[in-house]
């Protein structure tokens, strides 16, 4: 074997019922005194019940998906003329995102209380949306201090977006095979966050308020999320950050529903990868196994359910063609890319 592997450095807390506790010890290992508070929408009321212990000198909530360049400046602002020493985010991928963008120019710490699957509280990669382009980067500077997980906040998320959002972080062990920086060690990682979204989501579907499939599933999410940042984007992450930023399509649908597609597009042409993920699955192929446990789900199938249209596709093939990785198992083209993209469009059997 011979490979380069880098490990980020955060601590992480998991519990069920903990949240209070852990964030309270967090701030005070951290010595904060001025902490501001993102959450906005379902966790504000969650975040409220979490804040009591710490000196929080700003709640803010003006939160929006895809974080543009205006929401994240007037983010900074009330930052700064806070004077906040440290930022709590207590939400879904979009919350985390906006406290990364104060981070990003601020050096803030964050501690980063998760409650969706997105898995952005793992990972030291920013993203900005300015005039429908998103543009992400790396910089450790937003990559979290500390994760405090907790299952009780995750009780709230509705079936379909917990088996959206858990098949976003899917996407994370499945792009994490063959992403550029792929190694042993994240594969690895990858495959037991296979094994654990893929167990933990039946469970989530079919007993949604217990606290079993929902403690493997944002488990499994944090080692997707960590194998990602390690192994970096792929070519199913390129096409769906095109997809969001240019299409305003939702991320989590975007990711269940692209997938599978690229699953089939890739797995013939990656023999290790293909039988790392069937094993996962326990299945006898990748693509077996992703599809029964997509019909176990009811997950999402056609890109048009979420506003894309047949137009888009060759704008689509346009602006993802400069992105596609270089190492990606099979060379794409932007005939074979269309025809990708089409099939996801209307939710085609995939690889057909
Ligand atoms: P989101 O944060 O927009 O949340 C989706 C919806 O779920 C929102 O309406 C939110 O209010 C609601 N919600 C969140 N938690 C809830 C709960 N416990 N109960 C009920 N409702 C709840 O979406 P997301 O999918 O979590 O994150 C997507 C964003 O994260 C995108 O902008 C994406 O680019 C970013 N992301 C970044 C990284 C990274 O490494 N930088 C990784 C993954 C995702």
């Amino acid at each position: 074997m011979h490979f380069e592997h880098e490990t980020l450095g955060q601590r992480v807390l998991f519990g069920t019922g903990t949240a209070a506790k852990h964030l309270a010890a967090e701030v005070a290992r951290l010595g904060s005194r001025r902490v501001m508070v993102i959450a906005s929408g379902s966790a504000a009321d969650a975040a409220a019940t979490l804040i009591d212990a710490i000196d929080v000198v700003l709640v803010y909530t003006d939160v929006a998906p895809h974080v543009s360049i205006e929401k994240a400046d007037a983010a900074r602002k009330a930052a700064a003329e806070t004077d906040v020493d440290l930022i709590v985010c207590v939400g879904g991928g979009s919350t985390t995102g906006l406290a990364k963008a104060i981070a990003l120019t601020t050096n803030l710490p964050i501690v980063a209380v998760p409650t969706t699957y997105a898995g952005s509280e793992a990972t030291n990669v920013w993203g900005l949306t300015e005039q429908s382009r998103k543009t992400t980067g790396i910089d450790n500077a937003v990559l979290p201090i500390s994760v405090v997980y907790d299952v009780e906040l995750t009780l709230s998320l509705p079936v379909a977006l917990s088996v959206a959002s858990g098949l976003n972080a899917l996407a994370h062990c499945v792009d994490s095979m063959w992403a550029p920086r792929t190694d042993p060690i994240n594969q690895a990682l990858a495959a037991e966050g296979v094994r654990a979204l893929s167990s933990g989501l039946r469970l989530v579907v079919s007993n949604p308020d217990g606290p079993a499939g929902r403690e493997k599933v944002l488990y499994g999410s944090y080692l997707a999320a960590v194998a990602f940042a390690s192994a970096g984007s792929g070519l199913h992450h390129k096409i769906c950050h095109v997809l969001g930023g240019a299409f305003d399509l939702p991320h989590a649908q975007t990711h269940a529903t692209v997938l599978p597609h690229v699953l089939a597009f890739n797995a013939p042409y990656a023999a290790d990868a293909e039988q790392r993920l069937a094993s996962a699955f326990g299945s006898s192929t990748a693509t077996d196994g992703l599809d029964t446990l997509r019909t176990d789900l009811n997950a999402p199938r056609a890109l048009r359910d979420y506003g894309l249209t047949e137009r888009d596709i060759p704008e689509a093939v346009r602006l993802i063609m400069p992105n596609v990785p270089a190492g990606n198992p099979r060379t794409v083209t932007p005939e074979n890319l269309d025809a990708l993209l089409r099939a996801a469009l209307v939710g085609a059997v995939p690889g057909q």
